[in-house]
């Protein structure tokens, strides 16, 4: 007797589906000019993204306004199409009075949202709504080595509340391992006093695995990385690396930094939970708010 009706099909028809529409994700990019921001994107993405030369020019000008800058970039892997759109904000930080500087990211991330919801409640909604909610806040933390400034905790703290956060040590290469570590430790208790609750959050639909995942993503966290755009020669293979007066720093080899980590995260594990956890948090808790304030 053949009981088979063929249903498990319906996994490759939803990938077939997906595939033809392709897929949306938005990064943001927060730190002071000069923390690699630009270079460490580029190198996730294994292209010219963003121009850092011209970036280098205009930061001798110090830019009176936070301006933000929105990049889309097509690329494709095995057949994969991803949308992957950049929000540059060069400047922030960077004035001697930054009060409010956090501001106008604040706003940029929360009209996504409002753009979103109206779309969604439209009479007539478009079968597709094109998504420019922000998936994922890279923020870039100075490697001072000693611990977040001020300006950090109050800017981490407003957008952990709006955006899923994932803080970066930048240029860990100006530290050593043990320095890195020390810092990194710091950085965490810091969070956890200041109670900034960051992404990945505990979720009661996460199974063993998906739980030992998180816990080791929570534990990495802030990710000390290494960023660049030039290749360096290793045993004879060309290599994204730093070339400084003591050796080489491989972006790519896990003992010298946790760029890897980082873009597994990113690009491997996390992609999509970050999308949805977007959707279902972030954007939910704006649209709550506002569909309650409509009814007062
Ligand atoms: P942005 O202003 O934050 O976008 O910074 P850029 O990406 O334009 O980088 C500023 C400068 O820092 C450039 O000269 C980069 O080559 C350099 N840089 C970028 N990433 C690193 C890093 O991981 N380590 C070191 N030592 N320098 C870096
Ligand atoms: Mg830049």
């Amino acid at each position: 007797l053949n009981t088979y009706v063929g249903f498990d099909t319906i996994t490759q028809q939803i990938e077939k589906k997906l595939l033809k529409r392709g897929f949306q994700f938005n990064v943001m990019v927060v730190g002071q000019s000069g923390l690699g921001k630009s270079t460490l994107v580029n190198t996730i993405f294994a292209s010219h993204l963003i121009d850092t030369k011209a970036r280098l020019e205009a930061d001798e000008v110090v830019r009176q306004t936070t301006e933000i800058e929105n990049v889309s970039h097509f690329i494709e892997e095995n057949g994969v199409r991803l949308k992957l759109n950049i929000v540059d904000t060069p400047g922030y930080g960077d004035q001697v009075n930054n009060d409010a500087c956090w501001e106008p990211l604040i706003k940029y991330i929360k009209d996504q949202h409002s753009a979103y919801l109206r779309k969604e409640l439209t009479a007539v909604r478009d079968k597709y709504i094109q998504d420019t909610r922000i998936h994922c806040c890279l923020f870039f933390i100075a490697p001072t080595g000693h611990s977040l400034k001020p300006l950090d905790i109050v800017v981490l703290k407003k957008l952990s509340q709006v955006v899923n956060v994932v803080p970066v040590i930048a240029k860990s290469d100006s530290l050593t391992l043990e320095e890195r570590q020390a810092f990194k430790e710091r950085i965490k208790a810091e969070l956890h006093f200041h109670e900034i609750r960051l992404y990945p959050y505990e979720s009661e639909e996460d199974d063993e695995q998906e739980m030992a995942l998180n816990e080791s993503i929570r534990d990495l966290i802030p990710f000390a990385v290494v960023g660049s755009e030039r290749n360096v020669v290793i045993d004879g293979r060309p290599v994204r690396g730093r070339k400084n007066r003591w050796g080489v720093v491989n972006v790519e080899n896990e003992n010298h930094c946790e760029f890897v980590h980082l873009r597994n995260f990113l690009t491997r594990t996390h992609l999509q939970d970050l999308i949805e956890t977007t959707a279902d948090i972030h954007y939910e808790a704006f649209r709550s708010k506002q569909l309650l304030a409509l009814k007062e």
